[in-house]
């Protein structure tokens, strides 16, 4: 494929101030990997706009001269849907990062696409009310690449994903038009959805440049508790009863061995249990006073350690939360984010190692997951990182499991040449009708979700 012609800084200095146009390549750098370091591209430009108007003009002076936009908040997904391709324009959502106040009768805020996870965190913080998706990646992923991803994360089992959240939507069209639905109406069927078609669309429909969110009532009181299991089929079982029978349960989260021992030796944390158990359950309670009896009760035949306290809450979480960190430390992953029917997580995992094993024999296999959805992490290091044989044994097996080969991350470049294992000829027909009909020129995002050859 041609790359398309250079574009012209000035004109594009013209619209978000020169300071906003970074050309030099050890500016761009840091855009132009993903959060791995596996995935690389090189952009023509980055630009960061400050309002919608300048994001509608940038829109408009790229359609005009076919030059490919990659929408871009914090770059920490893991899809590589954000890594531009040669002679695009990274369009920086990072200037976008206004905050409107906390409706406390709606339990609403509105929040620009380029704020970050954390800071809206903190703005809603002590109002009662609080935001009902978290994630790892809270000090840099934005609202707009969590809408475009349809992140999910620690607490989709309470509060759902992203699509959950999201009432309204701010976006830029392709032809640089500007749709706006932010009055926050809770029921409003008037036609097609497009705040949720936007949810999950990783930058190929739209530029978003705010959300109206849902936020959900502040619980008082929180307990974490790590659960030693024998096998992933213990876990899930425990979990089933959990689900069942403990009402407020806001996360439950696995580790494989060795994960926790990896966490502890890369990161310098204390172990948990004096030896690691094949499955380490994260249980998370939340709500007013004490949780029921029946969460001691279920977990009280194994070894469990317990936190009511914010720093030992953290701490428990942390053999959990920074699994991504402590793989990196030992390799460039391949990350391979999938859901199984629960009923077919434990045979799934039990098969992952040989399947990699039988490609490259050196390989590691790390898993962990947010158990409650049925949703396992697979990293693999010790794989050069363009090879992509290993991506494609392991997202086979997953669909020969009856699961999905993406479960939160979405599908970006990485898994684009995929998409036609899990979705049939009519739903790619009808996928690939929605973009011909919004971005006709194919400016946005090409290359990631669909791919050009079908
Ligand atoms: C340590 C760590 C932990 C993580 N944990 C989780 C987790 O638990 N659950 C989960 O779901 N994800 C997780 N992720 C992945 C990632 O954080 C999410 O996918 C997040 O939603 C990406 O947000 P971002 O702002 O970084 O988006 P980016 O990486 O910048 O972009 C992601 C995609 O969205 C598009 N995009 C970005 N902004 C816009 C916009 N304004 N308009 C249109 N398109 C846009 C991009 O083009 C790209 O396709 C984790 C990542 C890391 C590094």
């Amino acid at each position: 494929v041609p790359s398309p012609p250079s574009p012209d800084v000035a004109a594009l200095a013209a619209i978000v101030g020169p300071d906003h146009v970074l050309v030099d390549p050890e500016v761009r750098a840091g855009f132009e990997v993903d959060w791995t370091g596996r995935w690389r591209g090189t952009s023509a430009a980055v630009v960061r706009p400050g309002t919608v108007d300048e994001v509608a003009a940038v829109v408009r002076w790229c359609a005009r001269h076919d030059t490919p936009i990659v929408p871009q908040g914090g770059n920490t997904g893991l899809v590589a849907g954000a890594v531009p391709s040669a002679g695009a324009v990274v369009l920086s959502t990072t200037r976008l990062d206004s905050l409107g106040p906390v409706d406390p009768v709606a339990g609403q805020v509105t929040a620009g696409a380029g704020t970050t996870l954390e800071r809206l965190q903190h703005h809603v913080a002590g109002t009662g009310w609080m935001f009902g998706v978290d994630l790892g990646a809270r000090a840099a992923c934005s609202v707009g690449g969590m809408v475009a991803t349809n992140a999910g994360g620690m607490r989709v089992l309470r509060h759902g994903s992203m699509r959950a959240q999201v009432l309204g939507v701010e976006a830029v069209l392709a032809d640089g038009s500007v749709v706006r639905r932010l009055e926050g109406l809770v029921k409003d069927n008037t036609g097609y959805d497009l705040p949720g078609l936007l949810c999950g669309s990783e930058g190929t429909l739209a530029v978003v440049t705010a959300a109206r969110l849902r936020l959900v009532p502040e619980p008082a009181d929180r307990i974490v508790v790590l659960v030693g299991l024998p096998s992933l089929e213990a876990a899930v079982d425990l979990s089933a009863r959990l689900r069942a029978e403990v009402e407020g349960l806001d996360a439950l989260e696995a580790v494989l061995a060795p994960g926790v021992t990896l966490a502890c030796e890369q990161l310098g944390l204390a172990p948990p249990f004096a030896t690691e158990p094949a499955v380490t359950l994260l249980v998370e309670w939340a709500g007013r006073g004490e949780p029921p009896d029946a969460l001691a009760a279920l977990v009280g035949d194994h070894d469990a350690v317990a936190a009511d306290d914010p720093g030992g809450r953290e701490r428990l979480w942390a053999y959990r939360e920074r699994q991504s960190e402590a793989i990196a430390r030992v390799g460039v992953p391949h990350k391979l984010d999938v859901t199984l029917p629960l009923a077919r997580l434990g045979v799934f995992a039990a098969e992952v190692p040989a399947v990699v094993a039988a490609l490259w024999p050196h390989a590691r296999c790390h898993l962990f997951g947010h158990l409650g959805d049925g949703n396992l992490h697979v990293n693999i290091t010790g794989v050069p990182p363009d090879d992509k044989r290993v991506d494609e044994a392991v997202l086979r097996l997953v669909v020969g499991h009856g699961g999905s080969i993406s479960a939160e991350h979405g599908v970006g470049r990485a898994k684009a040449g995929w998409l036609a294992l899990q979705r049939s000829p009519a739903e790619l027909a009808v996928m690939r009708a929605v973009k011909q009909a919004l971005d006709p020129r194919g400016i946005l995002n090409p290359g990631v979700l669909l791919t050009a050859e079908g």
